[in-house]
């Protein structure tokens, strides 16, 4: 090989690395599942009640879960009157609707463990999933009956209004539940600190009991 050769080689090689991405880009990141506008969870409007749960503390080591618990709910501050008023749930990503219920009873104020499929059961909640490019999936839970925006199987960019937030099924008030789905793995903490996984899903996490920041990826 000649020098010049050896050169435009050594450029080539150079400009293959400088354009690695730092993180794999099929990973798919999330922002805030719910709207930030003034009226709705911004302002203090919503706010954190609880993380998903790691045997007795939350991914920063605090106290904000309950046993159990698979995801992290965003509650309605001014509870089932805000609920009237309408909060919008929000696609954290771009993705398709892949699967969704509703017609459910949505002003459940406990969790009725007698039977599953009684109103404010564990299968009555109105709900939607979304399945993303990378194949996770994230899904909007408890939402109020009949205000599904999409039908199963429509591509949305990130950041649509879906439907409103409500308190269908397994539910003590007006909240959303989000919940992470890893193919091959399961329920995952989008969440990132010191007692859960080490890395973040959010575009931007936010402060411990604050809310992930609204940027789409
Ligand atoms: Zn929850």
């Amino acid at each position: 090989m000649s020098t010049s050769q050896m050169k435009r080689l050594s450029a080539l090689l150079a400009f293959a690395l400088l354009s690695l991405p730092a993180v794999s880009s099929a990973q798919t990141y999330f922002r805030f599942p719910a709207s930030q506008l003034a009226d709705q969870c911004g302002n203090g409007g919503c706010t954190v009640s609880a993380y998903k749960d790691y045997g007795g503390r939350d991914y920063a080591c605090g106290g904000v879960r309950y046993a159990g618990h698979t995801g992290t709910d965003y509650a309605l501050v001014g509870g089932f009157s805000k609920m009237d008023y309408g909060v919008w749930a929000m696609n954290a990503a771009s993705g398709t609707i892949e699967s969704a219920v509703d017609g459910y009873f949505d002003r459940c104020t406990y969790w009725d463990q007698s039977n599953p499929y009684n109103a404010c059961g564990l299968y009555t909640a109105n709900y939607i999933i979304m399945r993303h490019a990378d194949g996770t999936k994230t899904k909007y839970w408890h939402l109020k009956k009949y205000t599904q925006q999409f039908a199963v199987g429509t591509y949305l960019t990130c950041a649509y209004w879906i439907a409103l937030v409500g308190s269908s099924g397994a539910s003590t008030g007006p909240h959303l539940h989000f919940e992470y789905w890893v193919p091959g793995y399961g329920t995952d903490d989008p969440y990132g600190g010191s007692c859960g996984t080490p890395y973040t899903r959010w575009t931007s996490q936010g402060a411990y009991r604050g809310l992930p920041g609204i940027a789409c990826q």
